[in-house]
């Protein structure tokens, strides 16, 4: 690879670390924007640029956005008291795809694992906290991935919300172990969200 011109090289890498792209499919990709046609491979580029530089996070639920307030917390017919907190905006792109939800989100902004020690960052959950002190929020249900060691990670979350007087709720246990909500089908993230469950915020 070391005979390939700096630029080449170059894209090969950036290209090698996106998440399952190995080096050859790095190379292969790299190669392929070479040869192709040069709008073609610029429009790539752009929508690169655009989705770092022309989103950020809508100021109510965090979620990436062109706007100040987002699509979803926008829209007067979604239900602002009903908030669905998910971890990203991929499982925020499933319960769209799913179609059926009703109410907004909350976006904690990654993944937490109680088993490898890492929890959500704090700003989102004081965020979330804000907002249910606004006003206005009936029901909070946590729409993250299942943890292989349980609910640990979403202490926080219930502890931040204890004493508001919202009532807290779960997807229902029906999300097979070790679920990607993302991958998962309609009926399956319907029913458990339909069957959700009451959380207790006493500790
Ligand atoms: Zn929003």
């Amino acid at each position: 690879m070391g005979s390939l011109p700096e630029p080449l090289r170059r894209l090969i890498k950036e290209l090698g670390q996106l998440p399952g792209v190995g080096e050859q499919t790095a190379e292969r990709l790299a190669f392929h924007l070479l040869q192709a046609e040069k709008p073609e491979a610029l429009a790539l580029a752009a929508a690169i640029c655009d989705v770092k530089e022309r989103l950020r996070p809508c100021e109510r639920c965090l979620a990436a956005s062109p706007e100040k307030c987002c699509a979803v917390c926008s829209d007067p017919a979604r239900d602002q008291g009903l908030v669905l907190v998910v971890e990203s905006e991929r499982e925020l792109a499933a319960f769209e795809r799913m179609g059926r939800f009703v109410g907004v989100y909350h976006v904690l902004g990654g993944r937490a694992s109680a088993s490898e020690g890492r929890g959500y960052a704090a700003r989102p959950i004081e965020r979330l906290q804000e907002r249910v002190r606004g006003g206005g929020v009936r029901e909070i249900i946590l729409g993250t991935n299942p943890d292989k060691h349980g609910d640990l990670a979403l202490g926080p979350v219930v502890q931040a919300l204890a004493g508001s007087g919202v009532k807290l709720t779960r997807l229902a246990r029906g999300l097979p172990q070790g679920a990607n909500i993302e991958y998962l089908g309609a009926p399956i993230l319907e029913e458990a969200l339909q069957e959700r469950r009451a959380v207790s915020m006493e500790r």
